[in-house]
C-alpha cells in the first residue's frame, strides 16, 4: 500500500493506493476483508467511521437468529429448495437467492471456525428451528448477541491477520471515472474525525475495487430499532452513480424506546400486558381491548406476535398479530399516546375477565408448558423461559419487574438496497455493495437471511476480486487526475460552508426533518397522496441543503457531509415508494397503503385504515422496481425478476473449468 501527502486547492490530502478499500466494520466488511486476505490480496485497507459502532455490534433480539441450509436432523433440504423458500419472497433475483442458498453452509461454518457458539448437540448437528418465512428449521442462533458475537469472532481474525484498519474515518464520497456505457469507481473521499482541522481533515483513496458494507440507511428514520451508532451511506453511491432496487421494502415491528431494543420472542410469549397513557403518564388504558372479542384471542394474538415480530398486512385479519402493531401505531400517531409493555401484571380481557391458564388457546397454553413457565405473571414467565431477555435490560439500567417498557413500531431492517450482481457487483462497476447496503432481499424474507446474505456476498466479492480485478491501482498522478474535479468540487463545498455565517436552522432541525418525514410516510402506513407530497419537500430540501449549511469544525464538516447524504437518500427512497404507489402498488411485506376503496381490516376502526393486498398482477408489484440518480434526475426501471438458474453440476466440467481457473465461468 502506498501513502502520500499531496497539497492540493488549500488542503493537506493524505493519499492512500491500494487493490481493494473495505468501507464500514460490521459482519459484512470484516468477512470481505478475511475472505481478500485468505485469498491472496494483501493489500487492502478497512476505512471505518468508528471501530464497535452499526448494527452488527450493537443489535440483537431475543434470540437473534442466522439463516442457514439445514444441513442437519431428519429436515430433508438442498441448496436448490432453500433458493426456492428465498425466491417465493417475491422480488427477489432467482440466481442470488441461489447463491445466498449454496453459500450459507460455507459463511455459516467459517463462523463457527472463528469461534461463533451456535449450539451443537453430541453427534455433531447445528441444531435448528424454524424462523419467520421459513418451513424448515434453517434458523439457528448464538443468544440475544449472535451478530455481537460475529463482529468478535471476524474482528479478532482480521487483527490476527494485521489487515490495515483507518478508524474514525468517514467516506463521504465515491469517485469515478466514466468511459464508453460504463461507469466506475475508482476511489473515494474521506475526513479524518480526529483531524485537528480541516485544511488536515481530508483522506484520498486510490483504488481499484471498493467493497462498501456500510449497513442500512438507519439515520434517515425517526421511529428506529436500529443501534443508535448506526447511520448508512447509501446516498454516497447514489450520488456517484449506483442503481438501487426494492428500496420499498424495509421491516417494521415492535421495539422499545429508552434503549432500542426489539421486542420479540420470547418478550411476546409470555403474554405481557399493553396499555397506553396521556403523553403525561396518567389516565393508563388497556387500549387493545375494544378491537379484540376476548382475553383467550388477545393473548393468542400477542402470542403470535413472538415469531410474527415484523409487521406484516395479511396478518391483521381475523385478529391477527399485526392488528398489534396497528393499533399501536394507531394510538402513537392518531391518539397522541404512549404505548408501553409491562410485564408485571396480566393482561385483562375486555369483559374484565381475568388471565388465567384455561383462558389460553391451546398452542400457547402447550408452548408455555413445554417451556415450563406457565407462572402467574409475564416477568415469572419470562423468568422462567428466557432470563438473559431481561438480564439484557438489567445492563441498561431498566428493571422490568418494576418498569413498563415504553414502545412504538420502529424500522429494523431494509430488504432493499443498492442493486448488485451475483458476485455483489454493482452496475457501477468495481463497486461492491455488501452487507445490508445491498438490496438482495425480496419483498419477504426469513428471519436471520440478512445475516447470512453479508457472509455469502462479502464472500463472493472477494472471491471475483482476487480473480478479477487482481491488480494495482493506477499511478497517483493518474487518478488524481482522473478524480481532480470531483475532488475540488467537495473540497470547495468544505471552503463555502466555512465561510458561511451561521444561520437560524441547526444540523439537529435540518436531521429532523427527514426523519420526521421518512417515519411518517414510509413506516407501516403509506399514503399515495401523502407520499406525493414528502418527495417534493423532500427534493425541495435537496435543492436548498448546500444553501443552509455553515461548518467550521471538522465535526461539523462531517456532519454537513452526512446532512447531504441523508438528505439525496431519503428523497430517492420517497420516490421509489411514490413511483410504486403512483403505479397502483398494494400493501405487502411491511406496509399497508391506505385506498377508501379497500377493505376494512376491523369493523371499528375508522374508514380511512381501509386497504387492498398486492396481488403481484400488476407490472409494478410483480417487477423489481429500479431506481438510480443521475445529473440530478431520478430514473425509474421496471425489471423482470430473474428465474433460478439450472446450474453446471457435472463434475469433470467444472473442475475442467476451476483447472483452468475460470471458475466464474462454469
Ligand atoms: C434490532 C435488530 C435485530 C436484528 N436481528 C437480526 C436477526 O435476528 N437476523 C438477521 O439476519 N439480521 C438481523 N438484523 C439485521 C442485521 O443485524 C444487519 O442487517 C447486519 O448486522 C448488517 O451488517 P452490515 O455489516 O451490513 O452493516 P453494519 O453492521 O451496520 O455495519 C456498517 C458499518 O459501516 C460503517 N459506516 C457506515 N457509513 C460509513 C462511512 N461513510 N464511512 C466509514 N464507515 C461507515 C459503520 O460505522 C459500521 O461499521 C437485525 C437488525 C436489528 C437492528
Amino acid at each position: 500500500m502506498e501513502r502520500k501527502i499531496v497539497d492540493f486547492e488549500g488542503f493537506r490530502l493524505c493519499c492512500y493506493s491500494s487493490n481493494t478499500l473495505i468501507i464500514g466494520s460490521g459482519a459484512a466488511a470484516l468477512n470481505a476483508a478475511i475472505q481478500l486476505h485468505m485469498a491472496g490480496q494483501k493489500d487492502i485497507l478497512i476505512v471505518t467511521e468508528k471501530w464497535g459502532a452499526g448494527t452488527t455490534r450493537n443489535a440483537g433480539s431475543d434470540k437473534q437468529t442466522y439463516y442457514k441450509l439445514s444441513f442437519t436432523g431428519d429436515e430433508p433440504d438442498s441448496a436448490r429448495i432453500m433458493a426456492e423458500d428465498l425466491f417465493k419472497g417475491k422480488c427477489m433475483h432467482g440466481d442470488i437467492a441461489l447463491c445466498e442458498a449454496q453459500g450459507s453452509v460455507q459463511s455459516f461454518l467459517n463462523l463457527v471456525r472463528l469461534g461463533v457458539p451456535f449450539p451443537q448437540n453430541r453427534y455433531g448437528a447445528w441444531v435448528g428451528y424454524k424462523t419467520d418465512h421459513d418451513p424448515r428449521a434453517r434458523g439457528t442462533s448464538a443468544g440475544p448477541y449472535t451478530s455481537k458475537l460475529m463482529f468478535e469472532a471476524l474482528s479478532g481474525e482480521v487483527k490476527k491477520r494485521k489487515i490495515k484498519i483507518l478508524d474514525n474515518t468517514r467516506v463521504v464520497a465515491l469517485l469515478t471515472k466514466s468511459g464508453k456505457n460504463v461507469r466506475e469507481v475508482i476511489g473515494a473521499l474521506a475526513i479524518d474525525l480526529k483531524a485537528d482541522k480541516p485544511e488536515n481533515a481530508f483522506i484520498l483513496f486510490n483504488s481499484v475495487n471498493i467493497i462498501m458494507a456500510t449497513g442500512g440507511p438507519a439515520g434517515i428514520y425517526r421511529d428506529s430499532v436500529y443501534p443508535p451508532s448506526q447511520h448508512g451511506s447509501t446516498g454516497i453511491a447514489l450520488e456517484a452513480g449506483a442503481t438501487a432496487q426494492n428500496l420499498t421494502e424495509s421491516q417494521f415491528g415492535i421495539a422499545s424506546l429508552k434503549f432500542r431494543w426489539n421486542l420479540s420472542g420470547s418478550y411476546q410469549q409470555v403474554i405481557p400486558r399493553y396499555f397506553s397513557t396521556d403523553k403525561n403518564g396518567n389516565d393508563p388504558k388497556e387500549f387493545l381491548n375494544e378491537f379484540f372479542p376476548d382475553l383467550r384471542t388477545l393473548t393468542r394474538a400477542i402470542f403470535l406476535k413472538g415469531y410474527q415480530w415484523p409487521f406484516s398486512p395479511d396478518r391483521i385479519n381475523n385478529y391477527g398479530s399485526s392488528l398489534i402493531d396497528l393499533l399501536i401505531y394507531r394510538e402513537r400517531t392518531e391518539k397522541k399516546r404512549r404505548v408501553f409493555l409491562d410485564y408485571t401484571r396480566n393482561p385483562i380481557g375486555p369483559a374484565g375477565e381475568k388471565f388465567s391458564k384455561n383462558i389460553l388457546d391451546n398452542e400457547v397454553y402447550s408452548y408455555l408448558e413445554k417451556s415450563n413457565a406457565l407462572k402467574e405473571t409475564p416477568y415469572k414467565r419470562l423468568q422462567a423461559m428466557n432470563q438473559p431477555a431481561i438480564q439484557l435490560f438489567l445492563d441498561h439500567n431498566i428493571d422490568i419487574s418494576r418498569e413498563p417498557l415504553e414502545i412504538a413500531i420502529c424500522v429494523q431492517h431494509n430488504n432493499g438496497g443498492l442493486k448488485g450482481n451475483i458476485w455483489w457487483e454493482s452496475d457501477l462497476l468495481h463497486l461492491f455493495p455488501v452487507g445490508e447496503v445491498n438490496g438482495s432481499h425480496g419483498v419477504y424474507r426469513p428471519g436471520g437471511s440478512a445475516l447470512n446474505s453479508g457472509q455469502v456476498g462479502s464472500y463472493r466479492a472477494a472471491k471475483w476480486i482476487s480473480k478479477k480485478y487482481n491488480y494495482n491501482p493506477p499511478p497517483f498522478f493518474e487518478f488524481l487526475e482522473l478524480a481532480s474535479a470531483q475532488i475540488k468540487e467537495k473540497l470547495a463545498l468544505v471552503t463555502k460552508w466555512i465561510s458561511e455565517q451561521k444561520r437560524g436552522v441547526s444540523f439537529e432541525e435540518l436531521f429532523k426533518e427527514i426523519r420526521v418525514r421518512m417515519s411518517e410516510t414510509a413506516g407501516i402506513i403509506r399514503n399515495p397522496g401523502k407520499t406525493g407530497k414528502a418527495v417534493k419537500e423532500a427534493y425541495e430540501m435537496l435543492e436548498n441543503i448546500d444553501h443552509q449549511i455553515y461548518a467550521s469544525r471538522v465535526k461539523e464538516i462531517a456532519d454537513a457531509f452526512r446532512l447531504r447524504e441523508h438528505c439525496l437518500t431519503h428523497y430517492i427512497y420517497l420516490s421509489a415508494l411514490n413511483k410504486y404507489l403512483e403505479a397502483g402498488g398494494r400493501s405487502r411485506g411491511s406496509f399497508i397503503v391506505t385506498d377508501n376503496k379497500g377493505i376494512l381490516p376491523h369493523s371499528k376502526l375508522e374508514n380511512h385504515w381501509r386497504f387492498n393486498i398486492c396481488n403481484y398482477d400488476r407490472d409494478i408489484e410483480n417487477k423489481i422496481l429500479e431506481i438510480k440518480y443521475l445529473n440530478k434526475t431520478v430514473r425509474t426501471r421496471l425489471v423482470e425478476v430473474r428465474p433460478i438458474p439450472q446450474q453446471e453440476l457435472w463434475f469433470e466440467k467444472v473442475w475442467k473449468k476451476n483447472l483452468e481457473d475460470k471458475m466464474t465461468e462454469c
